[in-house]
């Protein structure tokens, strides 16, 4: 088949944020794109996932700001939050994001089809029982919540359904370690849920400097929730009147009036006929990509969580526009997967860029590591006992900062600029060179001199 006797040159399975992103830069780039989306244009980010968390996360923060306020004079008074009015007003917004991601596609000329895409050959796709062909394919089906395989887990819910409860619960569950069980914890504590954290590691947000997970479930507990590591479940009983009592096997039980399961994601493999055409798989069930985003069938191509390698919004982005502007560009987007930025919107936020210490110290043997732990101005004076961590990781021979580790406010919001300057190769000597903005939290990594800690 020569090109124009294909239906379209791409056809991208999946209308999240790397399947949009790819498709409208393809036929920004002149390409004919069709996309198929089988429930909500925008995808998880979009409709459940970063926008209505960071949404719900903005509103739990006002528990903190309302009760920090006294101790700069305000007299609030009485306050009563509306869980209802909440979701409605995320719903209307998320309602409008997709209507916009509806016409970016429609006006960058790509067509929609609604529906659960299946391929049939290297060149084939079926949506709605027709047939469509297209020289190249992009798999961007992204990924789903897991549950963790628990007796009674069934009355449990996932992230997906947080953002539809009906009701906020009085006492709820939340089970997992990782960034999303920490922020869902975080909100419904902030809208007055008591909450108990439960996982079964030892220690929060594995992956992440070990300082952060520390310090975070300590701030955590701080505000109220009940942080248990090392505690697994044993099962979950629906009660008569629709409480769920958690058995843990140490034994304890808990009655609870929603278990929340964060305990995981596993990448949209499945029902897409991947088997029959020969895309491989990776070990841990994502599709498997060579470095140009290439699956084992040479005109297929993923990219995204469905490709479990780090799933963020930006970096689906990023992968969407490699492969649009390899196929039909000048190749010129590429992407680095080295100092990735990313933030937890926990209470207190956690924001992290470059490497842990324990990574830096393996790599390069002889580092630097800057710690400061301290109480911030506002703190001073608003009876809040939140802390601020910064940590900063130097290598030694090379003075080069490897890693910028923070928990503060706004830490995401600070984090992004030091992201600039590690992908820069910046030392330290630079950030000593750098005159602090004051008084600001960010200001004390440019003022940090003490290394507390040197490795020989
Ligand atoms: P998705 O956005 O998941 O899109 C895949 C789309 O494919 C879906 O719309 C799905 O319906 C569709 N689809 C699947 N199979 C088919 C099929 N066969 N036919 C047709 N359509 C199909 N990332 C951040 O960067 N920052 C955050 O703060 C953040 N917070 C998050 C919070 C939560 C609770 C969750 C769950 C995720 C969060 N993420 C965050 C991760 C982010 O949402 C994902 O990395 C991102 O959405 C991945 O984009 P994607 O295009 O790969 O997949």
């Amino acid at each position: 088949m020569t090109q124009q006797q294909y239906d379209f040159d791409l056809f991208t399975i999946g209308g999240g944020s790397g399947g949009v992103r790819a498709s409208r830069f393809a036929a920004q780039y002149g390409a004919r794109v069709a996309l198929a989306e089988k429930q909500y244009l925008g995808g998880t980010c979009v409709n459940v996932g970063c926008i209505p968390k960071k949404l719900l996360s903005y509103s739990a923060h006002y528990h903190d700001d309302l009760r920090d306020a006294a101790g700069f004079g305000w007299d609030i008074g009485d306050t009563r939050f509306d869980w209802k009015k909440l979701i409605a007003n995320k719903d209307e917004e998320i309602t409008r994001l997709n209507g916009i991601y509806g016409d970016l596609l429609s006006s960058a000329g790509v067509t929609t089809f609604d529906g659960h895409a299946t391929i049939e050959d290297a060149h084939t796709v079926r949506v709605n029982g027709q047939r469509i062909t297209a020289r190249y394919i992009l798999i961007a089906t992204g990924g789903r919540p897991t549950l963790p395989g628990v007796p009674g887990e069934e009355f449990g819910i996932v992230s997906d359904d947080f953002f539809h409860m009906k009701e906020l619960p009085d006492h709820a569950v939340v089970a997992g370690g990782g960034y999303i069980a920490v922020e869902l914890a975080a909100i419904l504590n902030g809208l007055g849920t008591k909450v108990t954290l439960v996982h079964r590691g030892s220690q929060l947000l594995r992956g992440m400097d070990a300082d952060l997970g520390k310090f975070l479930a300590e701030e955590m507990r701080k505000k109220g929730i009940d942080v248990r590591c090392g505690t697994k479940f044993r099962s979950i009983q629906l009660k008569d009147d629709g409480t769920r009592q958690v058995h843990f096997e140490n034994g304890e039980t808990l009655d609870v009036n929603t278990v929340v399961f964060a305990t995981g994601r596993h990448a949209n493999t499945e029902n897409m006929g991947l088997e029959q055409v020969g895309v491989k798989l990776t070990p841990t069930g994502g599709v498997e990509v060579d470095a140009d985003f290439r699956t084992s069938i040479p005109s297929i191509f993923a990219v995204g969580d469905v490709i479990n390698r780090i799933a963020l919004t930006p970096v689906a982005l990023a992968e969407g526009m490699v492969v649009a502007s390899a196929l039909f560009d000048n190749g010129s987007r590429k992407i680095s997967y080295e100092n990735i930025p990313t933030a937890v919107f926990s209470h207190p936020n956690v924001a992290t860029v470059g490497i842990t210490e324990e990574a830096a110290r393996a790599k390069y043997g002889q580092i630097k590591v800057f710690k400061s732990d301290f109480k911030a101005l506002k703190h001073t004076i608003s009876g809040s006992k939140e802390r601020v961590l910064m940590k900063l990781i130097v290598d030694e021979a090379s003075d080069r900062v490897l890693g910028v580790h923070m928990i503060g406010p706004d830490a995401g919001e600070i984090i992004q600029g030091f992201a600039i300057a590690l992908q820069s190769g910046a030392t330290k000597t630079h950030f000593d060179m750098t005159i602090g903005i004051h008084p600001t939290i960010a200001e004390e990594f440019v003022t940090m001199r003490t290394p507390i800690l040197q490795t020989v």
